[in-house]
C-alpha cells in the first residue's frame, strides 16, 4: 500500500475527521488563507514555545526547518549520540511518521524525558494524543523514554517583573497516560495510512467534529451546502437533536416539526421561524424597562486574553479591558452624550480607564450592557487588582441590568434574528438602518486584533491612529446600538 508520510498535526487532523486529514493530503488548495487571527493565535503559540525552552535552558535547537527535514533527522540523530543533554525540536521519523519534540532531556542514565509545551491552563484529552504520537515515534526509532511531560500554563500565575518560565509553567507527568495509548496510536496510524491511499474522500457528514477539538479549515468547503438559518443555527440545541433531524431529512429551522423535542425558548424561536411574525410579551418587557433608572448608562468594554501576561499583577489569559465606551442619557428619549477611553497601547490601560468610569459615572442611574455579566465581572475583577478604588467600583455592579434580558427569556422574539440574541444580530433585525456591516472592525475579534497590532508597536504611527479610529468607531456603535434597541422596546411597549 502507498505510505504516505504523516506528520504529527496530520495524525491529530485524522483523529478529529478522516476527511480533514484526506483534504489535506489531496485537496489543499481548498484551504483558506491563514487569516490576521489565526496568525496572532499562531504567533502566540510560538511566543509561549520560546519562552518554554528557558523552563529546560541551555538546550540545543534542530534548527532545520520543515523545507530540510533530512538536515533535521541527520542533526537529532548527531544530538542524541552525541554529548546533547537538552534538545529542543528535535525530529524522527518512524514508519511514516515524522514529530518534532519541543524539547528532550536527557537523564543519567542515558534515558530521556520528552516534555510537550502547551498553551493550554490544563491537560485535556488531545494532548494525551498528541504526546503518545511522539512517544511511539521516539521509542519506535530506538530512544529509551523514561517520563512523557506535559508543560502547561499555571493560571495561579501573577506576573510580577519579567516572566520567569520556572514560575509560569507546571509539568505534568502523563507517562502512565501515554503508554496506555501507544497500542491505539498504532491502530489509528493505520487507518490514516489506508485514508490516505484511498483516491476518494470518506464521507463522514458535517458534525461537533468540524469544530472540536480543533476549528477545522475546510468547514468552507464541506458546509457549503447548508442553507442559511439551518437547523445548525437552532440556539442551544445539542448536537445528538441536530443529528436526529439531519436524519429525518430536516436541514431548514423553519422545517423542524412542532412535535420535536425543544426547550420552551427554542419552540418561541421556532413559532416566530414558522409565522414570520414577532412575539412580544408586553407585560415581561414593561417590568423589565421599569427597573432602569436615569440618568442611564449604556456602557461597553473591549477586552484582550493575552495567555503570557503583559503586565504586572495579571494573570495568564485574564479578560483586560482595554476600551469602554459610555452613551449617557439624562431621561427617556434624551439625546446621549457619548464618552469614551481607549488605552494609549503603551501602558497598562487600566487605571487610566478606572478612572475614566469613576469620573464619568454619577452616583445613581442603571448601568446597561448587553450581556452584562461579562462587564460586571470585568469591574469585580478591576476592583480585585487595584484596590484603592476597589469599593467605588463594587458599588457599581448592583447597578446593572442586562439589555439582552428581554431577548433571552423571550419577551420579545423577533423573526430577523432566527433564534439568536446577539447584539448583532438583534440590531439590523430592530434597526434595520443600523449595521455593523463595512466597518473596519466589526466585531470583538477584529477589536482584539487592532489592540495586539497597536501593542505590537511595530506599526507605523499612521497605522496606529487609524486602528484607534476604527476600534473608537467599533465600541460606540455598540452603545449607541444600545440606545437605539432601548428606545425601540419603550416605543413597542
Ligand atoms: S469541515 Fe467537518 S467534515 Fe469537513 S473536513 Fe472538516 S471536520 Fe471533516
Amino acid at each position: 500500500m502507498f505510505k504516505k508520510r504523516i506528520s504529527k498535526s496530520q495524525f491529530m487532523m485524522g483523529l478529529q475527521c478522516l476527511k480533514r486529514l484526506w483534504l489535506y493530503n489531496h485537496r489543499r488548495d481548498l484551504m483558506p488563507p491563514v487569516g490576521p487571527e489565526q496568525q496572532q493565535l499562531f504567533d502566540q503559540g510560538h511566543a509561549i514555545g520560546l519562552l518554554a525552552r528557558e523552563y529546560f535552558a541551555g538546550g540545543v535547537l534542530v534548527d532545520a526547518d520543515h523545507k530540510h527535514i533530512p538536515q533535521a533527522l541527520k542533526r537529532t540523530a548527531e544530538l542524541t549520540g552525541g554529548g546533547a543533554d537538552i534538545i529542543y525540536e528535535g525530529t524522527f521519523v518512524f514508519g511514516n511518521v515524522l514529530v518534532r519534540c519541543d524539547i528532550l532531556k536527557r537523564n543519567r542514565d542515558g534515558s530521556w524525558d520528552l516534555i510537550e509545551a502547551k498553551g493550554s491552563t490544563e491537560l485535556k484529552d488531545e494532548h494525551l494524543r498528541d504526546v503518545a504520537v511522539q512517544r511511539y515515534v521516539l521509542e519506535g526509532s530506538g530512544l529509551r523514554l523514561r517520563k512523557t511531560l506535559l508543560m502547561r500554563i499555571d493560571n495561579s500565575f501573577i506576573k510580577s517583573g519579567p516572566l520567569e518560565a520556572g514560575k509560569l509553567f507546571a509539568l505534568e507527568d502523563i507517562t502512565k497516560e501515554t503508554s496506555a495509548l501507544l497500542p491505539e496510536t498504532g491502530r489509528d496510524l493505520e487507518r490514516f495510512t489506508e485514508t490516505l491511499a484511498s483516491a476518494e474522500a470518506p464521507e463522514p457528514g458535517i458534525g461537533r467534529h468540524c469544530s472540536t477539538p480543533y476549528d477545522c479549515e475546510f468547514r468552507g468547503h464541506c458546509w457549503k451546502g447548508i442553507p442559511e438559518y439551518s437547523i445548525y443555527d437552532i440556539p442551544r440545541l445539542s448536537w445528538e437533536k441536530k443529528y436526529m433531524l439531519k436524519a429525518m431529512g430536516i436541514l431548514l429551522f423553519k422545517n423542524v416539526p412542532d412535535s420535536f423535542d425543544l426547550s420552551e425558548g427554542q419552540k418561541l424561536a421556532l413559532k416566530v421561524e414558522k409565522s414570520g411574525e414577532a412575539l412580544l410579551d408586553r407585560k415581561k418587557l414593561a417590568k423589565f424597562l421599569k427597573k432602569i433608572k436615569y440618568p442611564l448608562y449604556h456602557i461597553d468594554f473591549e477586552t484582550v486574553m493575552p495567555g503570557l501576561p503583559l503586565y504586572d499583577g495579571t494573570r495568564p489569559y485574564q479578560q483586560l479591558p482595554f476600551q469602554v465606551s459610555l452613551h449617557v442619557q439624562a431621561a427617556p428619549g434624551a439625546e446621549p452624550l457619548h464618552f469614551e477611553y481607549l488605552g494609549d497601547g503603551l501602558n497598562d490601560p487600566r487605571p487610566g480607564l478606572i478612572s475614566f468610569m469613576l469620573e464619568k459615572i454619577g452616583p445613581e442611574g442603571t448601568l446597561l450592557a448587553f450581556n452584562s455579566s461579562f462587564e460586571m465581572k470585568r469591574i469585580e475583577e478591576l476592583a480585585r487588582d487595584f484596590p484603592a478604588s476597589g469599593a467605588a467600583l463594587l458599588a457599581l455592579i448592583d447597578r446593572f441590568e442586562d439589555l439582552m434580558k428581554p431577548f433571552l427569556e423571550r419577551a420579545y422574539v423577533h423573526p430577523d434574528c432566527h433564534g439568536r440574541f446577539s447584539l448583532k444580530k438583534i440590531l439590523p433585525a430592530l434597526i434595520p438602518d443600523m449595521t455593523y456591516e463595512g466597518l473596519a472592525v466589526a466585531n470583538g475579534g477584529d477589536a482584539q486584533l487592532a489592540y495586539y497590532n497597536i501593542l505590537s508597536g511595530k506599526l507605523p504611527p499612521g497605522e496606529v491612529e487609524r486602528l484607534r479610529k476604527d476600534l473608537k468607531i467599533y465600541c460606540g456603535q455598540d452603545t449607541l446600538a444600545m440606545v437605539k434597541i432601548l428606545e425601540h422596546l419603550i416605543e413597542i411597549v
